[in-house]
């Protein structure tokens, strides 16, 4: 019988979804996708997780849930580092455990725990832990695994090259949709991919954007090696993953004035996003006068307040790049 695993469409889905349903398949087991964020599924969420949690994680209980009676596993690994002493949040780290204090009637959950700060032979390991729940084949597994990495690095150069995530997998089709109004400005959009790229979650900013006639840049579209040089600058090593690429993100804009202005979206009751975007901020409103708009999302967030604001904002880069290049950066 084919083994039924279920991938939620929740922080970690956007960064790395192609390389875990690659590997699934290949293993020989059919890989079931959480509905699209709703109203209904945001619900959820909200009603089965701790108030002090932030949106983010709300959202990926909302998707376990729309998952959980309809598969053999839920995929909820336990990710506690993806690059060499760095970690990712704490909420990652737990996320096993949060899930199952929130969550009742659940199936199992592949929660095998990914830290990239052991060595390279415990990473074989891993693999093959998550490996084992289809097969206990070693060669299969380590195949599935190859054929992963290779879908995997076919997603970040489509994205390196232009193609948003928000479109690039959601589909059934897999087809990037085009943008109807074509771009005059370009603007840099910060924010956590789970954040980003999930319609509900940011309000659909992106489409918002685009239908301004705006193209957008994310970190993941410029060369990851110069934003660790730049983050490299920093006096203190930035032990989060997440704000070491938004950080070498900043100081690269700063100098490289390539756009008309840089958004970043927070999630509300986020740690690491309350020390970042204040940086990030510093660096290119303050110093790069890069004009700057922040907006803070949670669970209760309008979407007509952010409609204005975003609106107001476009309109000041319009007059900014029109005829009154003197304005400050902050409107
Ligand atoms: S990094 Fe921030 S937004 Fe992401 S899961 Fe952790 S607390 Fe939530």
């Amino acid at each position: 019988m084919t083994v039924k695993i279920g991938i939620p469409r929740g922080l970690w889905f956007y960064d790395y979804f192609p390389l875990w349903k690659t590997f699934y398949e290949e293993l020989g087991a059919e890989v079931v996708l959480s509905n699209p964020t709703n109203k209904n599924l945001l619900d959820q969420g909200v009603k089965n997780t701790v108030d002090e949690a932030c949106l983010p994680v709300k959202i990926f209980n909302g998707h376990v849930i729309d998952l959980k009676d309809r598969v053999d596993y839920i995929f909820v690994p336990k990710m506690m580092s993806v690059y060499e002493k760095e970690y990712i949040c704490p909420k990652f780290c737990g996320l096993p455990e949060m899930v199952r204090h929130s969550v009742a009637n659940l199936p199992p959950l592949i929660d095998t725990e990914i830290n990239f700060n052991r060595s390279r032979k415990h990473i074989w390991k891993t693999v093959y832990e998550f490996g084992s729940y289809v097969t206990k084949n070693p060669f299969k597994i380590y195949r599935a695994y190859q054929q992963a990495l290779l879908a995997y690095q076919d997603y970040k150069d489509k994205i390196s090259q232009g193609m948003l995530p928000i479109d690039g997998f959601i589909t059934p089709e897999g087809k990037q949709l085009k943008p109807k109004v074509k771009p005059n400005k370009k603007i840099a959009l910060l924010g956590h991919t789970y954040h980003l790229y999930d319609s509900t979650g940011s309000m659909n900013i992106i489409k918002k954007l685009q239908d301004y006639g705006v193209e957008i840049l994310i970190p993941e579209m410029i060369n990851l090696k110069v934003i660790n040089e730049k983050a490299s600058t920093l006096e203190k090593k930035m032990f989060w993953s997440y704000g070491r690429k938004v950080l070498g993100t900043a100081l690269y804009l700063k100098e490289n004035k390539e756009i008309d202005g840089a958004i970043y979206v927070s999630a509300f009751g986020c740690g690491i996003d309350s020390v970042v975007e204040d940086l990030f901020e510093r660096w290119t409103r303050k110093e790069g006068d890069i004009p700057f708009l922040l907006i803070t999302v949670d669970e209760h967030t309008g979407e007509a307040g952010v409609n204005t604001r975003l609106e107001a904002f476009i309109d000041m880069i319009d007059w900014r790049n029109r005829d009154e290049g003197n304005l400050p950066a902050h409107g």
